[in-house]
């Protein structure tokens, strides 16, 4: 049998909000369409996070789960998941239920009218705090000028696909995954539905603020090629402002002979123009480490069990 719908939930030190997600989502999927899957990814948790997903298959077969070897962070889990699911359209969807289920069904409504992506956009960000939001804002606007492709602000990982888009989204193979980037780049008929975020259930957030950091540099670094390119332009203006200042010196010099003094301007422009160099080498050295681990081609991650039998797509 083959899901109608799937839903894709990462999951990394869980146990206070899975089984309240389970009893949340069933009966809502369950007046969509029977023919349904809960496909969690369990992420590395520490806690008894699996057990919880096994004791949840053992009542619900149509309840299955992936787990790693380790924390491989959501971006991967979220891959996992879109390669395992089996299902006709595709729900990625966080378990402390901050993305509403109660969306799934206007989404499926915009696919069955024949979209292949539905958005859930956010009208407001109101549960996340001031600094977040600014930075949130601040790092859409950097993208969309760096980038070509258009990454819509407001939107999170929640959002229904169908499987052919799933299926454009497995043939990308990079290793370092920036999924809403990936997401935004197939394409496809897309469409949006709006909600209003709410407060996790229970537990707290899994993303400390340097993971959000590294998420933005990634975001960056793997969509856009300008942070490179830059440094021929801020070398050319170094360069211009190195040959009229020479000049002035040359000039000065004939004209007011040999002046020795000047110790402290050099000195500020040497450490100034130092600086640049090391942020330029910085830069190369943030793509020079992506190739390297795409050059290694690693297994993106290591599945150690199966809840519920690997599926027919793996
Ligand atoms: N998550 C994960 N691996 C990680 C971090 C988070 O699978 O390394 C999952 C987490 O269990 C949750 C989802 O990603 O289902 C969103 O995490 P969280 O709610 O902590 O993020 P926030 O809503 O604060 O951005
Ligand atoms: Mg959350």
């Amino acid at each position: 049998m083959t899901p109608e719908l799937s839903l894709v939930v990462p999951v990394f030190n869980e146990e206070e909000t899975i089984d309240l997600f389970v009893a949340t989502v069933t009966p809502l999927l369950e007046a969509i369409d029977p023919r349904w899957e809960i496909l969690f990814i369990n992420d590395g948790s520490r806690d008894r996070t699996l057990d919880l997903i096994r004791a949840a298959h053992g009542r619900e077969p149509r309840v299955r789960g992936v787990d790693f070897s380790r924390n491989y962070g959501k971006e991967v889990a979220l891959s996992a998941g879109l390669d395992h699911a089996a299902g006709r359209a595709v729900v990625p969807i966080d378990v402390d239920l901050q993305d509403p289920p109660e969306l799934i069904a206007a989404m499926v409504v915009k696919w069955r009218e024949g979209y292949d992506v539905v958005l859930a956009q956010r009208t407001d960000r109101s549960s996340d705090g001031w600094l977040k939001r600014a930075t949130a804002g601040l790092f859409y606007q950097l993208i969309g000028r760096m980038s070509r492709v258009r990454i819509p602000a407001n939107v999170g990982d929640f959002r229904l696909i169908d499987q052919s888009v799933v299926a454009a989204l497995r043939s990308y193979p990079e290793r370092e995954r920036f999924m809403k980037g990936i997401f935004a780049s197939v394409g496809f008929r897309t469409t949006s539905v709006p909600y209003s975020r709410p407060e996790r259930v229970a537990g707290t957030t899994k993303f400390r603020p340097a993971a959000l950091i590294n998420l933005a540099l990634e975001g960056i670094v793997s969509f856009s090629t300008a942070p490179l390119k830059i440094w021929t332009y801020i070398g050319f203006l170094a360069a211009i402002a190195a040959l009229v200042y020479g000049g002035v010196v040359v000039v000065r010099t004939l004209v007011f002979g040999i002046d020795v003094p000047g110790y402290a301007s050099l000195l500020s422009i040497m450490l100034f123009i130092n600086g640049l160099v090391l942020i330029g080498l910085g830069v190369q050295g943030e793509y020079i480490a992506r190739i390297f681990a795409e050059v290694k081609g690693r297994p993106l991650y290591i599945v150690r069990e199966w809840i519920g039998g690997e599926p027919p797509t793996a």
